[in-house]
């Protein structure tokens, strides 16, 4: 695996040496684990670096921190340390195993050997490790054949409790399946199917199962996962009544290629969070109310739960933006939605003049700002003061509508709705 780890940006590769150099001096043994491996394998590009110590992780990373000069952060209950060296985020945890005692939730853990901690692991392509130590460095540790099912294309767990122990894996090997294009071999399949009729999920922590549903909107063409998700396992985990059907599929479809749009059209506006998009497609024929009680049981972000229900309540006020309207009724109708509400509903709708109005509205209206200010009414004597943030609203309306430019003209124009008043 030496030439597979000299493909890491030098960043990672300084990390992985004085790693090395570190462990052999302190007599412990640690290790590439996981995801990494099996990215390294697949010539995938890698974004994190995850090392497992046989020994104790946090005291491990604080000294490498403390040698590299880096940022470090633990996290006592996990028995993990982050550093974070030049932007490159590198996770350090005790080799540990896991003993579930009720279904879904984390189990207890102890520290353990290398061979313990990797047959916790979820799927034999995730199991394996490089080691990183001085008299065998670069060496691939193979224990459970996932080499062999990673040039296989195929997604196994490593023992037959693993579905049962966690049934979260079922989301994640419907992601590796779909991510790779590789298939959940026969028995690990069948073993799936069990924990779904057995109602496994159902008795999973709903915060866990909203991290995997999060990871899962993230991947490119989320689509395709809420296709295979919708055929194996149903949405019922989420909400009892979401159905996804034709329409849905094709509103994918065009949230896609809405994105596309935004990206290459609006290079300066904000990145979107587009994993929203697609969360708004699964849940938006839920009523307000199943809507609020998803976002309060999974416990999403408040922006989250804003965005989605702002789509919801506003997709059928944003119909009437298909009409040929007032500029300034434009930016009144689209100015308190997020970039991804915009986009959703430019999505949604496929009318021309809806676009155009969506189009004009982001590409001149979104920043646009009067020049004049309340100081500057004040400055000609404009009384009652109390009248200017009536007034300045009205002067921005009419800046919209009348395409007034100059400070003077801002000014002239606020002059004459002040004596309105
Ligand atoms: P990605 O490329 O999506 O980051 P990853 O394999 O790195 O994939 P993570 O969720 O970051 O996935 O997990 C890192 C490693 O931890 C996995 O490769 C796997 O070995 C192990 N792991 C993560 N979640 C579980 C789980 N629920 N059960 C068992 N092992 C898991």
């Amino acid at each position: 695996m030496i030439n597979r780890l000299k493909k890491l940006s030098p960043q990672f590769r300084k990390i992985l040496k004085s790693s090395s150099s570190l462990a052999n001096s302190l007599g412990i043994n640690i290790y590439l684990v996981g995801g990494v491996v099996r990215d390294l394998l697949l010539r995938k590009s890698v974004l994190d670096l995850d090392i497992v110590v046989e020994g104790d992780a946090i005291l491990f990373a604080k000294k490498l921190a403390d040698a590299l000069k880096s940022d470090f952060s633990r996290h006592h209950s996990f028995g993990t340390a982050t550093i974070n060296f030049n932007g490159h985020k590198i996770d350090f945890a005790t080799a540990r195993t896991e003993k579930y005692s009720h279904r879904g939730v984390l189990p207890k853990v102890s520290p353990a050997t290398l061979a313990k901690d990797l047959l916790r692991r979820d799927f034999t392509i995730n199991a394996m490790a490089i080691s990183l130590n001085k008299k065998d460095y670069g060496k691939l540790i193979d224990l459970y054949n996932g080499l062999e099912d990673l040039r296989g294309g195929l997604i196994r767990i490593l023992h037959p409790l693993s579905f049962h122990d966690d049934p979260t894996r079922i989301l994640r090997a419907i992601r590796f399946e779909q991510r790779f294009s590789f298939k959940i071999e026969t028995n690990t399949f069948k073993l799936l199917k069990e924990a779904l009729s057995q109602g496994y999920l159902e008795l999973v922590g709903p915060h866990r199962l909203r991290d995997e549903i999060i990871i899962i909107l993230k991947e490119n063409n989320p689509a395709k996962y809420v296709k295979r998700i919708k055929k194996l396992v149903g949405f019922s985990f989420i909400d009892k009544t979401i159905k996804l059907d034709k329409t849905t599929f094709q509103l994918f479809k065009k949230i896609e290629q809405a994105i596309l749009y935004y990206k290459k059209r609006f290079k300066k506006h904000p990145k979107l969070d587009t994993w929203l998009l697609s969360l708004a497609a699964i849940l938006i024929k839920l009523s307000s109310q199943q809507l609020k009680r998803v976002f309060h049981d999974f416990g999403f972000r408040k922006r989250e739960r804003d965005v989605v229900c702002s789509i919801k309540e506003g997709i059928n006020k944003i119909k009437k933006l298909e009409k040929d309207i007032k500029a300034s009724n434009v930016y009144i109708m689209l100015k308190p939605y997020s970039f991804e509400s915009i986009i959703f509903f430019y999505a949604y709708y496929q009318s021309k003049g809806l676009r155009k109005n969506i189009e004009y509205f982001l590409q001149s209206l979104v920043n646009l700002q009067l020049k004049i200010k309340g100081r500057d009414l004040k400055a000609i004597n404009l009384k009652p003061e109390t009248l200017y943030g009536k007034v300045l609203r009205k002067t921005f309306h009419s800046k919209i509508d009348k395409g007034l430019v100059s400070k003077a003209q801002e000014l002239e124009e606020a002059k004459r709705i002040f004596k309105r008043h």
